[in-house]
């Protein structure tokens, strides 16, 4: 049994309740093989026994009052996955269905993405399954308050820097930043996509969206190729969607979809994104509402077909993990699919990314496409260590050169490696290869 075989074996057996976590390993497991299986040093190392194994699970109770008077109980995870390259770095998530093994896969997930952006920072993720929906501006301070009261104590601008992540913006990380300045009277880049008055960086909002919209066009930019005139569907109408949005209309591009978690609408014109600002940034309510702006827009409820049934040149899912599944693979290739850029973390099942690779579908992988966001992170890490703010343009060509950068170590890689046009070997096996060195490095720990 080869070294790769014998750990997801492990990895199987020991998790045998966490779907999504098995999911993340096993793909990443799989495209290691063309490195590990062939270089004794890692399995003398233990090395992948050690990589699929967090350094730390936390795992806690979130008390808090509603606004009836009720105490209330949510269960919070903090999950610190890996810091050979650096402190514990990625987002938090506060959303209904939030579990370890969810909380396992992104952090998971993070290792890589984390290291392909080329800055010192390791892999950590965490949430609470407490659903902010519905909830009062009190309520979501309060619930804020009490999460942070426990995480205060297992994070630190050089230990763990978490950040925003679905359920969790910038009003959260206020709420959360207020209370640990409060417990530890200390003002220090301990979160970051914090507000530009108080430690934040120009750029951070944009990012991850950007940042995907960046990373397929360079690959447009490879075949002399662009955004222009390109039909594009998204999903998600969330920090991430919005911002994708926003660049691939700047770049010439027009985007027809957008999804909650209730629906989904198709607008032939071209979205109008300052509606969908104003319902899901402003008034925090359901893209339902856009049909009221725009007669001309079909909106469908979650069950009633799907945005991957539109006929575009690029798809860009951006809301979660497992929205799209070999079906919707199928009905995007049959419609002459070119790229798809992953936006959300794991969107596509594994089918699915095997399928489009199949069919010479370009496919970039959230850890690779996705990972502006976190790299701006890191940049607001580095203002905040120095005391400075950078201006828009500067953090924006830092954000496009990283992705540049990305496209460009993923590309090699996979050509390196014999699988020329696969970003997931690619991405992978570029991420894990510096990891891999820093553990080997630092000894058995
Ligand atoms: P937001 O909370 O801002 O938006 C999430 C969007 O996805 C909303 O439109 C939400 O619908 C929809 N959604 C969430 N869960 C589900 C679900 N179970 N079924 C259907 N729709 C759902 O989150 P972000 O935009 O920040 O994150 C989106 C994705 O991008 C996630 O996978 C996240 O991990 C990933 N990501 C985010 C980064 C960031 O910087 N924010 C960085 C890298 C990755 P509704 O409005 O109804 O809730």
């Amino acid at each position: 049994m080869s070294y790769v075989d014998k750990i997801i074996a492990d990895v199987e057996k020991k998790n045998a309740d966490q779907p999504e976590f098995l999911q993340a390993a096993k793909e990443v497991l799989e495209s290691l093989r063309v490195v590990v299986d062939n270089d004794k040093r890692y399995e003398d190392a233990g090395l992948l026994e050690r990589l699929v194994e967090p350094e730390r699970i936390i795992q806690f109770r979130v008390p808090w009052v509603d606004d009836s008077g009720k105490v209330q109980v949510n269960r919070g995870y903090r999950v610190q996955f890996n810091s050979a390259i650096g402190p514990y770095k990625g987002g938090l998530r506060f959303h209904p269905s939030v579990n370890l093994s969810i909380i396992k896969f992104l952090g998971f997930e993070q290792i890589f993405k984390n290291s392909l952006t080329g800055l010192p920072i390791g892999g950590g993720k965490g949430g609470s399954d407490f659903d902010p929906k519905g909830k009062s501006e009190n309520e979501v301070m309060r619930f804020c308050q009490s999460f942070m009261t426990e995480l205060s104590k297992h994070i630190g601008a050089d230990t763990d820097v978490p950040a925003g992540d679905i359920g969790v913006g910038g009003r959260e990380i206020g709420y959360m930043y207020g209370q640990y300045k409060r417990l530890k009277n200390e003002f220090v880049g301990v979160l970051t996509g914090k507000g530009l008055e108080w430690g934040g960086s120009l750029t951070r909002t944009e990012a991850t969206g950007y940042g995907l919209v960046y990373m397929v066009n360079e690959y447009f930019k490879s075949v002399g190729d662009s955004f222009a005139g390109k039909t594009v569907a998204v999903s998600g109408s969330g920090n991430v969607a919005i911002f994708a949005t926003q660049k691939v209309q700047q770049l010439g591009g027009k985007v027809v979809t957008l999804t909650d978690s209730t629906g989904y609408i198709y607008h032939e014109a071209g979205i109008d994104l300052d509606t969908v600002k104003e319902i899901k940034l402003v008034k925090r309510g359901r893209l339902s509402e856009y049909k009221a702006a725009h007669s001309d827009a079909v909106y469908k409820e979650t069950g009633d077909g799907s945005v991957w049934d539109i006929k575009v040149d690029v798809a860009l899912p951006c809301a979660t993990q497992n929205e799209l599944d070999l079906n919707n693979a199928k009905a995007l290739v049959a419609n002459g699919v070119k790229v798809v850029g992953e936006g959300a973390n794991m969107p596509s099942t594994l089918d699915a990314a095997d399928y489009f690779i199949a069919n010479n579908v370009v496919f970039f992988p959230g850890k690779a496409s996705n990972a502006g966001g976190v790299g701006v992170s890191a940049l607001e890490m580095s203002q905040n260590s120095q005391r400075l703010a950078w201006t828009f343009e500067e953090v924006d060509a830092k954000l496009q050169q990283m992705m540049a950068n990305i496209f460009k170590n993923s590309d090699a890689a996979a050509k390196e490696y014999g699988k020329d046009g696969n970003f997931i070997v690619g991405a992978n096996v570029a991420g894990f290869k510096k990891v891999a060195q820093a553990m080997l490095d630092q000894g058995i720990i």
